[in-house]
């Protein structure tokens, strides 16, 4: 992910005023200004130039009123994948999901869906990542049992679809969890699906690179 070439507004320009942890729902980013915010932030991290500081009390005075994330990520539970660290994020910026394998389930999908209709988040990112252990389990390993079994059938339509595929069975795998991942949200939330078509929000499917620190865009709803 790079940012993009022009200049918005102030609160996301290089070296930007963070947004106030106060900063009421009515000052909340579209789409475009939480996407453009998280991508200075990532090109921070691929810079080491990163800015985000630990939190300090006054921000857990903050925090004690409410929170207000400008963007949500379902992501991998893989430890080398932080989403506030590779996005350069403040605690209280970012409303995480972790799912070994970002698989959306259920309570994965409640939980976005939350994010969307109760915070008011916009830009919601599904990040997976090359390698993910989840992934390669469900290439290998199709009928595990016990609740391993079950994270594993999750990601099993796309290792299906991925078979199909040229190429390294596991990197098109990950990519193909990605996309399931990103429509499952608008396939399993009638709130999720109606606010990305009326452009009120957007889902992206991203692919983080864990030699290069990049996380790249394989797809975009809304
Ligand atoms: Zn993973």
């Amino acid at each position: 992910m790079r940012p993009p070439a022009t200049d918005r507004a102030d609160t996301t320009a290089p070296g930007y005023p963070a947004l106030p942890l106060s900063a009421t729902p009515a000052q909340r980013l579209d789409k475009e200004e939480a996407l453009f915010r998280l991508l200075e932030g990532h090109w921070r991290y691929l810079r080491n130039e990163t800015v985000v500081t630990p939190v300090e009390a006054s921000d857990r005075n903050a925090h004690a009123q409410g929170q207000y994330p400008f963007a949500a990520i379902l992501g991998c539970a893989d430890s080398r994948v932080s989403p506030e660290l590779i996005f350069d994020q403040r605690q209280g910026d970012l409303f995480v999901v972790r799912v070994a394998g970002n698989i959306v389930g259920d309570g994965e999908l409640a939980s976005i869906e939350y994010a969307v209709e109760h915070l008011g988040v916009r830009l919601v990112v599904v990040l997976g990542h090359e390698q993910c252990g989840a992934v390669k389990a469900a290439t290998e390993n199709a009928d595990l049992e016990g609740p391993i079994g079950y994270l594993v059938r999750q990601i099993a339509p796309a290792v299906e679809r991925a078979r199909s595929l040229p190429g390294v069975l596991l990197d098109n795998a990950v990519d193909e969890n990605i996309r399931r991942s990103v429509h499952r949200l608008t396939e399993g939330s009638r709130s999720i699906a109606h606010r990305v078509d009326c452009g009120d929000v957007r889902i992206l499917g991203a692919r983080y690179a864990l030699q290069s620190g990049d996380a790249e865009i394989l797809l975009t709803l809304g």
